[in-house]
């Protein structure tokens, strides 16, 4: 029993390890049942665990048992994120090895359950919160953390969590079940990764009177305090864990766009949420036109939503034209969009800057619907955070346009998408090629099986992430998405087409996200990026630096 470990770490090389209950305490070192009986002696172990032994794939195979009989996610949810306060190796295994099972509970769309009911279902903190009242004092904050070696954080300030809005502090799950993808999907290692909310208060009324509410009970911090509390939270992390990427998550547009612009050129940061939801959209289109047989440039693009998505994807759009020899004013006149208020056009006088790198000539159309008619899109793309809002006559009028209407709903939660796979598929007679945010199941149209894409932003950030940290790169750059994009396109198959799918299975996200960081890694090198020489084999040296969650066996 326990004879599946081969990884042998010597004790007597290593300084004050643990032993005991604080060694069944420490979730990096714990393999509970899973230790042996030499181990049990070595490590003052005997006595604290029952008798029997078992291996890891046992431990995963009672876990699954326990998982699946839990009556609903939110209790999965928990079970998960106790496991992974307990034995991190053994709720990676878990993960890893039941990606499409996990991947919908740790993250979207239960996820943002969680983060709704975070106060009343918190057990233990995770992470590090960060608040208002903490200002002139997060440097010595930070060292309250007890790894030194922190080269990927997630931070966000809990402004706009996924479609839900502003739940302030209880936006912690983001970050926590972000970084779970990094180690899961990337295999970044789980001591080296820091999940931080940023508790600015909450313009949310009902959380701020509910009374097991975990964050400050105050309005949300605007102007120059807001910016000044940034600014120290950014420059202490940099001092202390100087080889992190920043990464900002599900921040509200009005900081999102601003912070990201103001730090890219000075840190190691991206937003994912403008930059990696951009890629695997992009990467979404390439793979469609397989299908259309059309090229990118000659496409119009309507989106619904002006926000963080729809303009990091639009972006990164025109760069992708650019890239094919189209010159920017013409790339950016294939993208579209409509807003709130109607269709974004250049004699609105209620434009944020964000919006007027696309505000086209054009009257005055007031729905999406007269909108998809005026300008008959070979693509809609949804990031609105508004449910069926893609309605049975806007998906028609596509059909009537296009052979195959590239159909993208990515609002999540699954509630807020603009429409469902079933309804993709039915209204446009089996036609649409459709991709959403959160998982649908496949749909049995007439004689086939349709399998919706999930233009997931895993297939991206935990590979860049992996490419970044592996070469201790200076920044992010968007030619680091537009090649995250490409190499993502490129590794679905004929196979995945056929099915009508965009993306390649979850399943073979460890290849996808190794293949990523490669391919980011290269543009690190070439733009001189790093200090860092370029490894001889570099896809066996980002191999390397991939976390495995096997039990090493002490000796
Ligand atoms: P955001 O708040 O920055 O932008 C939302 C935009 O929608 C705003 O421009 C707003 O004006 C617009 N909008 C609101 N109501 C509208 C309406 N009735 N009609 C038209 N437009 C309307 O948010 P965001 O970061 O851009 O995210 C938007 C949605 O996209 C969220 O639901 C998010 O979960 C989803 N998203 C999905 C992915 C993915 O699938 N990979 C990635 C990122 C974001």
């Amino acid at each position: 029993m326990g004879q599946h470990k081969t990884r042998h770490i010597k004790l007597e090389r290593t300084v004050n390890f643990p032993t005991g209950v604080e060694l069944l305490h420490n979730p990096l070192l714990n393999q509970g049942t899973g230790f042996t009986k030499g181990e049990r002696e070595l490590l003052k172990l005997r006595g604290l665990l029952p008798p029997s032994v078992l291996t890891q794939e046992q431990q995963v195979s009672r876990l699954m048992e326990n998982f699946r009989q839990k009556p609903n996610d939110l209790e999965k949810y928990i079970l998960m994120i106790s496991l992974e306060s307990r034995n991190e190796s053994l709720f990676y295994r878990l993960v890893m090895e039941n990606l499409e099972e996990m991947m919908p509970i740790i993250y979207t769309p239960t996820v943002g359950l969680a983060c709704q009911k975070y106060g009343h279902i918190f057990r233990e903190p995770r992470g590090l919160f960060i608040s208002a009242e903490d200002k002139g004092e997060i440097a010595s904050l930070l060292e309250n953390w007890p790894h030194t070696d922190v080269r990927v954080i997630v931070v966000t300030d809990g402004e706009r969590i996924l479609g839900l809005g502003d739940l302030g502090a209880n936006g912690m799950g983001i970050p926590v079940g972000k970084l779970s993808l990094y180690t899961a999907c990337a295999g970044i290692n789980p001591s080296q990764t820091l999940p931080i909310t940023l508790d600015v208060g909450t313009n949310n009324e009902t959380l701020r009177n509910d009374p097991l509410y975990i964050g400050l009970k105050q309005p949300r911090l605007r102007g120059a305090a807001y910016d000044e509390l940034i600014e120290e939270f950014v420059m202490a992390v940099v001092e202390r864990f100087p080889h992190a990427l920043i990464q900002f998550e599900d921040f509200g547009n009005v900081n999102a766009f601003r912070l990201l612009a103001e730090y890219r050129d000075r840190i190691c940061t991206f937003n994912d949420d403008i930059q990696g939801t951009a890629s695997v959209t992009l990467a979404g289109l390439l793979s469609a036109l397989r299908i259309t047989g059309g090229q990118l440039q000659d496409q119009r693009l309507l989106f619904l939503g002006a926000g963080e998505a729809g303009i990091g994807i639009a972006d990164l759009i025109v760069a992708a034209m650019m890239e094919n020899g189209v010159d920017e004013a013409e790339a950016r006149q294939r993208c579209w969009f409509v807003d709130s208020r109607g269709l974004v056009e250049s004699g609105r006088t209620d434009l944020a800057v964000h919006k007027l790198g696309y505000a086209h000539e054009h009257e005055p159309v007031a729905d999406f619907l007269a909108a998809v008619e005026a300008l008959r899109p070979n693509a809609i793309i949804g990031v609105s955070g508004q449910p069926q809002t893609f309605t049975q006559e806007v998906v028609e009028a596509m059909s009537r346009f296009n052979e195959h209407p590239i159909i993208f709903a990515l609002s999540n939660p699954t509630s807020k998408s603009e429409c469902t796979a079933e309804q993709a598929y039915t209204w446009s007679g089996g036609r649409a090629i459709f991709a959403s945010g959160s998982p649908f199941a496949p749909v049995a149209y007439q004689e086939q099986t349709l399998v919706p894409g999930q233009g997931n932003n895993s297939y991206i950030f935990p590979g860049v992430g992996l490419g970044v940290v592996a070469t201790e790169a200076r920044h992010v750059t968007d030619e680091m998405f537009l090649a995250a994009a490409k190499t993502l396109a490129g590794l679905v198959s004929e196979d995945d087409l056929v099915q009508g799918r965009v993306y390649p299975p979850l399943t073979s996200i460890r290849q996808v996200s190794h293949a990523i960081a490669i391919a980011v890694a290269e543009v690190v090198f070439a733009r001189g990026l790093t200090a860092k020489s370029r490894p001889e084999n570099l896809p066996a040296y980002i191999e390397s630096q991939m976390y495995q969650p096997d039990y090493p066996i002490y000796v």
